[in-house]
């Protein structure tokens, strides 16, 4: 099927925006392989099955129609509380997810409960459970591909409008993954924002906080800066930007992270 004809499969789906889904692919009928992610203004899907090559994306116009869809689906999909499926295990259950929270600086946010990590047998990822600070329950999950053929690298279950966050501590950084976010979380409250650009709807889970840093990876220092910038017209008073000279905040243990953020002069 060429690109046309996928796409009028998919858009018959009925999918509304900003959403991300899985189900049965409606090309190779396999069960629970395929994906559709819409935000306001594109659809893009994905079949991970190896004999499928069902994929695509359309961009399409941000029409007031769709705006307003999506503003009204927002307040109600921020209450839906998000049901673990039957294929999150327990993070021991795969060895290469307790090597991946080794190495990434997260066994200790494990272990302490500061974050709830589970494995997903499925889909060959350690997931990192997102709760909604409002209602206490979960409202999403974030998953990071175990293997090379795991794709995307990072996948968003449920809501995506909440950041990731672990730690309670008064200051707090602003990440790009959620393994980050649990490197720090026992000397600052770490927030995954899952990628380099902030979302409207994140701002509001940033306001509890003393001091605010941004500390996106290594490569998105410019990123950094114009996050920090759009936090300072947005509001905050509080908004520092943390320059990582060498690594992502990910490979810092915890004492490294003090010493960079509390030990030396300021940035
Ligand atoms: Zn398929």
């Amino acid at each position: 099927m060429n690109f046309k004809q996928q796409l009028a499969v998919v858009e018959g789906l009925g999918v509304p925006p900003d959403t991300q889904i899985r189900m049965d692919c409606p090309f190779c009928q396999n069960k629970n392989t395929f994906t559709v992610t819409t935000t306001s203004n594109s659809i893009g899907w994905y079949c991970f099955h190896a004999s499928c090559s069902a994929k695509g994306k359309k961009n399409g116009e941000k029409t007031m129609e769709y705006v307003n869809v999506s503003f009204k689906k927002e307040d109600i999909k921020l209450q839906e509380e998000f049901k673990l499926p039957d294929s999150f295990k327990i993070v021991h259950s795969n060895d290469k997810a307790l090597q991946y929270l080794h190495e990434n600086n997260c066994w200790e946010a494990c272990m302490w409960g500061r974050a709830d990590i589970k494995y997903d047998v499925k889909q060959d990822r350690v997931v990192f459970l997102v709760e909604n600070p409002n209602t206490n329950k979960y409202a999403g999950a974030i998953g990071r591909g175990l293997n090379s053929k795991v794709y995307p690298k990072w996948y968003m279950y449920g809501n995506k409008d909440i950041p990731f966050k672990c730690g309670e501590c008064k200051d707090a950084v602003i990440v790009e993954d959620c393994a980050s976010a649990c490197a720090v979380s026992n000397i600052l409250t770490g927030i995954a924002i899952m990628g380099t650009s902030l979302k409207e709807s994140h701002k509001k889970y940033l306001e509890p906080y003393e001091t605010l840093y941004v500390a996106l990876d290594r490569d998105a220092t410019r990123k950094s800066y114009i996050i920090a910038s759009e936090l300072t017209s947005a509001g905050f008073k509080n908004v520092k930007v943390k320059v990582l000279h060498e690594y992502d905040l990910k490979y810092y243990g915890t004492p490294e992270i003090e010493k960079m953020f509390y030990g030396g002069k300021d940035e």
